[in-house]
């Protein structure tokens, strides 16, 4: 077995909104999993914990400072405002991957089980460089968000994102991965449907969700919704398609409808001038219909086009003269 993948160094990368309430309970949970994690020879010494900061109100950053004054293996990231959770981890993973060999992002409430990291280790030893976090079930929200949730993923893999139901953010990236990640440069960031498209081997560990213990959640409807609509619109041109579609179809409608106008007419069953606003109603409808589907079809490339998404990433080069060449994509 190839031991360069035992002992590596982990990063873990915990966004923090407001989280003074859970933030030194967490630590010290976090911490404790460390130096198990450590003294077992699993991790090296220089694994560290990186707070972000999402340009909380609250005493977060304070806490944040004390926790680096006494503690080794904490660093500290913060924002002038807030970003976001997705910008947060993405900000936390691009920090940490000229330190690490990878790095796992989890939510400071640690809803999520810190022990299914052994098993996220263990998949990357044996060679994923990304492994995905899936929850076992979702016991611990309310009939709301277990609807909408199943919705959007439905609708995500319907657009053709290659999304998984249940995904978290916990994950494990390895340096490889976040080199990837770093050619993804557009500024709406749904992780979820990213990450996947990267294309590097990766696998699933399954994880257990508890309720939150300290505070509150700091996913408003209103952030949760704009998430959804960044995840629907960032990956997809697919809802222009479907105006094209509709023209299509109105048009279609509309020759059926000339048919049975010119049918009426003829037999005199209508009152003058219903023909022709039946028939234009109907043809130029769909024909305007159409049209606008077009033009969205150059409107959608062109906003896939300005995202600058890396064309392919190399897995592995084998080559005897690197350096010779900047293997750009
Ligand atoms: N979070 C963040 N910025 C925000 C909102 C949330 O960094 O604008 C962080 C928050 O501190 C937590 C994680 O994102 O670590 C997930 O948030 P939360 O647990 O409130 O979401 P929920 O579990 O209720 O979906
Ligand atoms: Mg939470």
């Amino acid at each position: 077995m190839d031991n360069s993948r035992q002992k590596g160094v982990l990063y873990i990368v915990v966004p923090c909104y407001n989280e003074e309430e859970a933030l030194e309970i967490s630590a010290g949970r976090l911490m404790e999993k460390l130096h198990d994690l450590k003294r077992r020879e699993i991790i090296s010494d220089a694994s560290r914990i990186v707070f972000v900061d999402d340009g909380s109100k609250d005493r977060t950053w304070e806490l944040v400072k004390g926790l680096y004054g006494s503690h080794e293996e904490i660093k500290g990231l913060r924002f002038a405002h807030n970003r976001g959770h997705q910008n947060a981890i993405l900000a936390g993973m691009m920090y940490a991957r000229t330190y690490c060999d990878y790095t796992i992002t989890i939510d400071a409430d640690l809803q999520q089980d810190i022990n299914a990291m052994e098993d996220f280790i263990k998949a990357y030893e044996d060679g994923s460089e990304i492994v995905f976090g899936v929850r076992n079930s979702r016991n611990t929200d309310g009939l709301f968000k277990k609807l909408s949730a199943t919705l959007f993923y439905k609708t995500m893999r319907g657009m053709g994102c290659d999304i998984y139901e249940n995904s978290a953010d916990y994950r494990l990236m390895s340096a490889k991965a976040l080199e990837a990640l770093s050619g993804y440069r557009e500024v709406n960031l749904f992780l979820r449907g990213i990450i996947p498209d990267i294309g590097l081997k990766s696998s699933v560990v399954h994880f257990d969700v508890f309720p939150r213990m300290q505070g509150k959640t700091k996913y408003s409807l209103t952030k949760m919704f704009t998430l959804a609509a960044d995840g629907i619109t960032s990956f997809s041109i697919k809802p222009i398609r479907m105006v094209f579609a509709m023209g299509v179809l109105a048009l279609l409608v509309g020759f059926g409808m000339v048919i049975h106008i010119i049918y009426e007419h003829y037999f005199g069953y209508t009152v003058s001038g219903w023909s022709s606003i039946l028939m234009s109603i109907w043809v130029l409808g769909g024909a305007v219909l159409m049209s606008l589907g077009i033009i969205g079809e150059y409107v959608g490339r062109n906003y896939m086009e300005t995202k600058q998404r890396p064309r392919y990433y190399f897995w592995e080069i084998l080559s005897r003269d690197e350096g010779q060449n900047d293997h750009e994509a």
